[in-house]
């Protein structure tokens, strides 16, 4: 299935395969770069780096055996489908004896890598999903207005709508009172026009189903449907674009991802700038990875910060399931922790699973003076 949304994360993330552990595998399938071929020669060295890794895991049998089988499960997949595969990357999961298997198309193209660990690995579809916003897009003139949804580089029409307006007075027509009124009635036409717009756009938008809202219009209308818009739906206008109702899906589509760049850019910009400013007034934010995984486990976490290439060995308790960098034993629990091969991936998925946001950052950034990792707190304990 298509990598879609954080529902299909927190999902993915909810899975454990007890005593056997998870292979996770995501290749780069991008054929604007490579050739069919190629992207076979580096599916073939990522399945033989692999094996010859598992083959020096210490691991009893049977649990070998099962990531043995996840790599020829995901060899016969790749052979059935790689060639006729339309996405620029491709994430698949399986834990062979729990009988586990999910597979993603991505259209982004992850690094190539394959994980053994505890649970699947989500972190790249995690930066990926960060990358997207759902956006919601208003186009309209006194006739016709337009809505259409954009989200991971596609456009689709969500609902249109004709407004009952006459259309203006041509000059030298008719003239004096009878024109003014006219005049008038259109105005008011166009004024309920404009609220049936607002109202419609409230409907579409409501329940946080858009991040973003976008609008194509007139100066002269925009000025008159911002006060009639619900302040839930001003809170998510974020952009103006130069786009008519009557223009083709690809021009909107293509101003509409000029400026989701822009927001996208500006957006990370203000988040580390106001990273910064927490931790020098010693505010509502922590960095390194010790005090940001005790703020995790604690709960205190709204936004987890991490740098895209930051990546560390971890433990986590299989009780209390709280994450440490390097306790043997759970200081609460008191019984033995559990080893990871990346603590972040860990952490991304506890916050994914207690409705923080997590921002994966492009480095370098501000945050790598902070040890790669931090997070803004819901309060201060
Ligand atoms: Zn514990």
């Amino acid at each position: 299935m298509k990598l879609l949304g954080r529902e299909q994360l927190e999902a993915l993330s909810k899975f454990q395969g007890e005593d056997f552990l998870t292979t996770s595998l995501f290749l780069d399938t991008s054929k604007n770069r490579m050739s069919k071929k190629e992207i076979q020669v580096s599916f073939k060295n990522l399945i033989n780096a692999g094996r010859s890794r598992l083959g020096q895991l210490s691991l009893p049998k049977s649990q070998k055996n099962s990531l043995f089988q996840d790599l020829d499960k995901i060899k016969a997949f790749c052979a059935r489908n790689l060639s006729t595969h339309n996405y620029v990357g491709l994430a698949l999961f399986s834990c062979s004896d729990r009988s586990f298997w999910q597979e993603f198309n991505l259209v982004k193209s992850p690094r190539n890598l394959v994980i053994f660990d505890r649970n699947p690995y989500v972190r790249p579809l995690s930066a990926i999903l960060n990358e997207y916003h759902r956006t919601c897009l208003l186009t309209f003139d006194a006739k016709e207005a337009k809505w259409y949804e954009i989200y991971m580089g596609e456009i689709r029409l969500l609902e249109n709508l004709t407004g009952d307006v006459p259309s203006k007075i041509k000059e030298g027509g008719r003239e004096g009172y009878s024109s003014k009124r006219i005049e008038r009635h259109r105005a008011s036409r166009v004024r309920d026009f404009l609220k049936q717009i607002a109202k419609t756009t409230f409907m579409l938008t409501k329940n946080d189903a858009y991040d973003w809202l976008f609008l194509g219009c007139l100066d002269e209308y925009r000025l008159e449907l911002e006060p009639l818009l619900h302040p839930y739906v001003q809170k998510k206008l974020k952009a103006r674009v130069r786009v008519k109702p009557n223009d083709s899906q690809g021009k909107i589509l293509k101003e509409a991802l000029a400026a989701k760049d822009l927001l996208k850019k500006q957006e990370k910009e203000e988040i580390v700038e106001r990273f910064v400013t927490e931790m020098e007034r010693d505010g509502l934010a922590v960095s390194g990875l010790g005090y940001t995984l005790r703020k995790l486990n604690r709960g205190e976490v709204q936004t987890l910060l991490v740098a895209r290439n930051f990546s560390k060995p971890g433990r986590r308790c299989p009780r209390c399931e709280f994450l440490f960098e390097d306790e043997a034993v759970c200081p609460s629990c008191q019984i033995e922790t559990n080893p990871y091969v990346d603590i972040i991936d860990e952490a991304v998925e506890t916050a994914l699973n207690s409705s923080c946001e997590v921002k994966h950052l492009n480095p370098p950034s501000q945050l790598d003076r902070y040890g790669h990792i931090g997070a803004f707190l819901r309060f201060k304990a």
